[in-house]
C-alpha cells in the first residue's frame, strides 16, 4: 500500500534522517581536493534502499554526481533538486567537537557540511524516498547529489549542464540558500531564494620601473597597485536596484516596528544612500552588498621569494567582482575603470552570468511561503537576492527556474550566516528535523504525490 501523507511518522523519519546526515559528515569530502565517492556511495545506496536507480556520473578521477530520477504520470515540468557532497576545507584546531566526527552534543549536529550543504543533500534524499513510498507522482522529480560546489562547480553542475543536460533538464530547481530563520527585531523571517549575484574573477596588473630597493621609485608597480587597491576598498560602486531587493525590503519592514517599518524600504531610495552612512557596518555591508556591483581584493602577488632589496617591476591583485542580476561583466569593468583610472591592466580570469526569476511568485514559490507559515505560524517568508555563489549558475543556462529553499529552524542565538565556512559549523537536530518536513510539505504537493 502506497504511504499516506497523513500517515508519515515524522519522529522516526527525522530521527533516521539525522543518522543519515551524522554518518554523511564523518565522510570528508573536502574540496580541495575535492572526492566525492564516499558520499556518493552511501547517498546511492541508501535510495537504492527504496528500490530508486540512481545514477552514478563520473566527471573525473574521483569526482562523482549521483542522479536520481522518479518518473511522473502526467506532462508537467520536473522539479529538480540538488545539493552538493563537497565541503569546505575544516582545520581542526579550533573546533568545540571535531569537524569530520558528527557529534550530536547539545541538541546540535557538529561538523563540515552541516549547513553547508549535507543537511539538504539527506533532505533531498529523503524527498526521494517518501515520494517512491507514496507511489507515482503526477510531476517527474529528480534528484542531483553533485560534486565541486565549493571550487566553481566545473566537476559537478557545470559539467552535468554540458555534458548530461537531458538527466537534469527539469522547469524548476530547489537547493541552497534559502528557507533559513532570519532573526530581525524580534521577528522571525524565513528569506526564499529567487536571484543570485554574478561573479567576474579579474586580475589587475601594474607595471613600473625595476630596481634597487636603496632607491625608491615614485612610480613603481608596487606604489600603483597600493593606490589601485585602497581606491577600490574605499569607493561604493553605483546602486543598481531590481525589483526583488524592493520587495525584500518592504517585504520585510512590513513586520518591523515603528520607525524601523518607515525608515527600512527607504533604504532602496536615493536617500538610502544617506540612511546607510548611519548604520554600523555589519549591517550596512550586506545591505551595499545587495544593491551594487562590488569589487574586493583577495590575493596580492609582487616581488620575488626573498628578494627584499628589489623593487619588483610588476604587480598583481585577484578582484572578485560580484554582479546585479542584470548587469554584464563590462558594466562592472567600466565602473571599475572610473574608479582606478586607465593604467592599471585588467583581465577577466572568469565570469559567471547572475542568475535571477523576474516572475517569482508562482505556485511553487507560493507553496514554499504557505508551508513556512503552516511549520512556523510566526514565520515570515520573503524574497531575497543572494549576494553569493551557488549550483543555480549551472542549472540556470537550461533555462531552469532555480529557488534556493534548504529549510532550517534556528535557535535566536545561532546566525547563519555566522556559520557558514566557519569552525562549528552545526545544526540544530530539531531545526533539521523542522526543515525536513517543511520541505516534504513542499516537494510532494508540488510534485502532486499525495
Ligand atoms: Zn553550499
Amino acid at each position: 500500500m502506497p504511504l499516506q501523507w497523513s500517515h508519515v511518522d515524522w519522529t522516526s523519519v527525522g530521527e533516521e534522517a539525522t543518522r543519515d546526515l551524522q554518518q554523511l559528515l564523518r565522510i570528508d569530502s573536502s574540496n580541495p581536493p575535492g572526492n566525492e565517492v564516499e558520499a556518493a556511495d552511501f547517498v546511492a545506496e541508501r535510495l537504492r534502499e527504496d528500490g530508486l536507480e540512481p545514477t552514478i556520473l563520473t566527471s573525473a578521477p574521483d569526482r562523482v554526481n549521483v542522479i536520481t530520477r522518479i518518473e511522473g504520470s502526467e506532462d508537467l515540468a520536473p522539479l529538480l533538486l540538488s545539493a552538493h557532497l563537497d565541503v569546505v576545507p575544516a582545520h581542526e584546531d579550533n573546533w568545540r567537537y571535531p569537524p569530520f566526527a558528527g557529534e550530536r552534543k547539545e541538541g546540535f549536529l557538529w561538523g563540515r557540511g552541516a549547513i553547508d550543504m549535507k543537511n539538504m543533500v539527506v533532505m533531498s534524499m529523503w524527498m526521494m524516498k517518501l515520494i517512491k513510498r507514496m507511489g507515482q507522482p503526477k510531476r517527474t522529480v529528480i534528484f542531483a547529489a553533485v560534486a565541486d560546489e565549493e571550487a566553481g562547480c566545473h566537476y559537478g553542475s557545470h559539467w552535468l549542464v554540458d555534458h548530461h543536460p537531458d538527466q537534469i533538464r527539469a522547469g524548476y530547481m530547489i537547493s541552497e540558500l534559502g528557507g533559513f530563520t532570519l532573526h530581525l527585531m524580534g521577528k522571525r523571517f524565513y528569506p526564499i531564494q529567487v536571484a543570485e549575484k554574478g561573479q567576474v574573477e579579474l586580475l589587475m596588473r601594474t607595471r613600473g620601473t625595476k630596481g634597487h630597493g636603496s632607491m625608491p621609485k615614485r612610480r613603481s608597480s608596487n606604489t600603483k597597485l597600493a593606490e589601485a587597491i585602497a581606491k577600490i576598498g574605499k569607493t561604493k560602486l553605483p546602486r543598481h536596484m531590481i525589483p526583488i531587493q524592493q520587495h525584500f525590503l518592504n517585504e520585510v519592514s512590513n513586520h518591523l516596528p515603528f520607525p524601523a517599518n518607515k525608515l527600512f524600504p527607504l533604504l532602496g531610495t536615493p536617500l538610502g544612500e544617506q540612511l546607510m552612512r548611519i548604520l554600523p557596518d555589519e549591517q550596512s555591508e550586506p545591505l551595499d552588498a545587495n544593491m551594487r556591483n562590488t569589487v574586493a581584493a583577495t590575493v596580492l602577488e609582487a616581488g620575488g621569494k626573498g628578494e627584499r632589496n628589489v623593487i619588483p617591476g610588476e604587480s598583481r591583485a585577484w578582484l572578485d567582482a560580484r554582479i546585479i542580476p542584470g548587469q554584464q561583466p563590462e558594466d562592472v569593468i567600466r565602473e571599475l575603470r572610473a574608479v582606478i583610472g586607465d593604467e592599471p591592466e585588467l583581465e577577466i580570469l572568469d565570469a559567471q552570468l547572475p542568475v535571477w526569476i523576474d516572475d517569482y511568485q508562482d505556485d511553487l514559490f507560493g507553496l514554499m511561503c504557505e508551508a513556512i507559515r503552516r511549520h512556523d505560524p510566526e514565520g515570515i517568508p520573503v524574497p531575497y537576492l543572494l549576494p553569493g555563489f551557488t549550483d543555480a549558475k549551472a542549472y540556470n543556462r537550461l533555462g531552469i527556474r532555480c529557488y534556493g529553499f534548504a529549510p532550517l529552524q534556528l535557535p535566536k542565538d545561532v546566525s547563519f550566516s555566522g556559520l557558514f565556512h566557519n569552525v562549528n559549523e552545526r545544526i540544530p537536530v530539531d531545526g533539521f528535523q523542522w526543515g525536513l518536513k517543511t520541505l516534504a510539505d513542499v516537494v510532494t504537493s508540488f510534485a502532486g504525490a499525495r
